[in-house]
């Protein structure tokens, strides 16, 4: 039998009634895109019918291409925004090498089809889960990992049997040109696209019907990308960002709470979607954490009393306008009362703003009502817990959150009372590094996860499968017409199973 070809618009949607006059759908004449596109779209197919070892092979290709350029890699950072080589390796090529390593080892059980015991009243039947790729796939990554979050999403969306097209941020530039050249020297550009460009390009991208969008940015920015998404009734994830807080109560060892809020807040210079934007202390404890933090920043940023932005070891702003935000929520903050108790020192020629921590700052500082994403570290204090509980789940939910506690009562309250993405406790921004723990936000702060399996769901469309015998089957015995016995049938139906 000739299967007839599908037309070109198989996925266009359909404009009538109601979507004629919001018509979001609506694409320019010309998307430059459109061929590239096609070309993807013809290959899915291909991709989504290899077994887990092609899909393994291809895996491979992109970690050993990351151990043979790890030092380009550490160049394009250091050259967007001086990122320190070692925390390159760290937070970008490690976390890069993780993820797809994890894929690697799990690909062939995670493909698996996942069977699904009957209920009684389906009994004869049997059922699975089978996971198929949902096809052409786009990833639309930030700036502040900006190799991480390109590549990571990338490997999920391969094992996940897809064709992508990832576009970089255009603030770092070139990290987006080294994504770029992986891409050509690693794949068909039929399987994986990279399309360098700002969000005039993200804009055009987001015109076509894509079978799943990956999003990771602001919520600015995913609001408009939901749009888009809707358009298509595309699958969407968005990892976005928020105001995650840090509680430190009054069981805490503040010695040790104290090091891991300074490493999660400063690594990347504060550019970290995870990174604790607030601490919220224990009024007993919070001056003593306030001391211990400013010793922890001494001796991880200054340790040889050179001064801080002497060192290798910190990074910078990623850009102007980046830098003079940040600059006028410090300076907001101090207008309205703010004490500087550690830091405030600010270098625009540099975009040096080092690691600053803030005390009695008003609640109408804008640096309690926006996301920070910088160097810069409100402390507030709480009496009691159920205080600052209200306190959060009063904001937008939080990307992450961390409870330094060594009470299991806190601890449970804590975790049972206040909604977030994701939660660390006595520890700061590493649950994102493991690589089987699901990632994302909620509500605000991003819709669905990623990482591990739940990174290769995001690119995936479990297909619920039921398999009947041929024949007679308990269920023939419910079909019309609805007499006497068969409604009889149906109560019991209804009443027992
Ligand atoms: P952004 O939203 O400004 O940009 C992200 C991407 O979207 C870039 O590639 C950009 O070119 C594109 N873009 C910008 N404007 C667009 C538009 N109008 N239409 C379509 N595309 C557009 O975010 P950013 O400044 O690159 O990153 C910082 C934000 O990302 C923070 O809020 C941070 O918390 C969040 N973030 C979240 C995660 C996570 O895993 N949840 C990780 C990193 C960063």
């Amino acid at each position: 039998m000739e299967i007839p070809t599908p037309p070109a618009a198989l996925n266009a949607p359909v404009t009538h009634g109601l979507a004629q006059a919001t018509d979001l759908s609506a694409a320019p004449a010309a998307n430059r895109f459109q061929l590239p596109f096609e070309a993807l779209r013809a290959q899915a197919p291909v991709l989504r019918a290899e077994d887990a070892a092609a899909r393994c092979r291809r895996l491979r290709r992109l970690s050993n291409w990351l151990m043979s350029n790890r030092e380009a890699v550490q160049q394009a950072l250091y050259a967007d925004f001086r990122k320190p080589p070692a925390e390159s390796d760290l937070t970008e090529i490690w976390t890069s090498l993780t993820g797809i390593n994890h894929a690697i080892k799990n690909l062939k059980t995670w493909m698996r089809p996942r069977p699904v015991p009957a209920p009684l009243s389906l009994v004869g039947t049997r059922s699975w889960v089978q996971v198929e790729a949902k096809g052409v796939a786009l990833i639309i990554a930030p700036w502040n990992y900006p190799f991480y979050l390109a590549v990571e999403p990338l490997a999920s969306a391969l094992a996940a049997g897809n064709c992508c097209v990832v576009k970089p941020s255009e603030l770092t530039p070139h990290t987006a040109a080294l994504i770029s050249r992986l891409a050509r020297e690693l794949f068909p550009k039929n399987e994986v696209l990279v399309v360098e460009g700002d969000k005039d390009v993200a804009t055009e991208l987001l015109q076509l019907p894509w079978d799943h969008i990956f999003f990771t940015g602001s919520p600015e920015v995913g609001k408009i990308v939901m749009r888009a998404a809707a358009a298509h009734l595309s699958g969407l994830t968005l990892e976005l960002g928020g105001k995650s807080p840090a509680v430190v109560d009054e069981t805490a060892n503040l010695r040790d709470a104290a090091e891991k809020i300074v490493w999660g807040k400063f690594l990347n210079a504060g550019q970290t979607c995870v990174a604790p934007d607030y601490v919220l202390a224990q009024e007993s404890v919070k001056d003593e954490l306030v001391r211990e933090m400013q010793s922890v920043i001494k001796r991880l940023y200054n340790p040889g009393g050179a001064g801080i932005q002497a060192s290798d070891s910190f990074a910078r702003i990623v850009n102007k306008h980046h830098f003079r935000r940040l600059a006028g929520l410090l300076e907001d903050a101090q207008t309205q009362g703010a004490t500087v108790v550690q830091g405030g020192t600010i270098v625009e020629q540099d975009r040096y703003i080092e690691p600053t921590i803030l005390t009695d700052v008003p609640a109408t500082a804008r640096v309690l009502e926006e996301e920070i994403f910088g160097p810069l570290l409100p402390v507030l204090s709480f009496g009691q817990l159920p205080e600052a509980v209200q306190y959060i789940n009063a904001r937008l939910r939080p990307l992450a959150q961390y409870f330094f506690t060594q009470s299991p009562d806190n601890r449970r309250l804590l975790l049972g009372a206040i909604p977030a993405g994701g939660a660390a406790v006595n520890e700061a921004v590493l649950h994102f590094a493991h690589p089987e723990l699901p990632t994302g936000g909620v509500g605000n702060s991003g819709l669905g996860k990623s990482h591990g399996y739940a990174g290769f769901l995001a690119f995936s469309n479990e297909k619920g499968v039921l398999r009947q015998r041929v024949g007679l089957t308990a269920i023939k015995a419910l079909y019309p017409p609805y007499t006497g016995r068969v409604r009889r049938l149906i109560g019991l139906l209804v009443k027992y199973l």
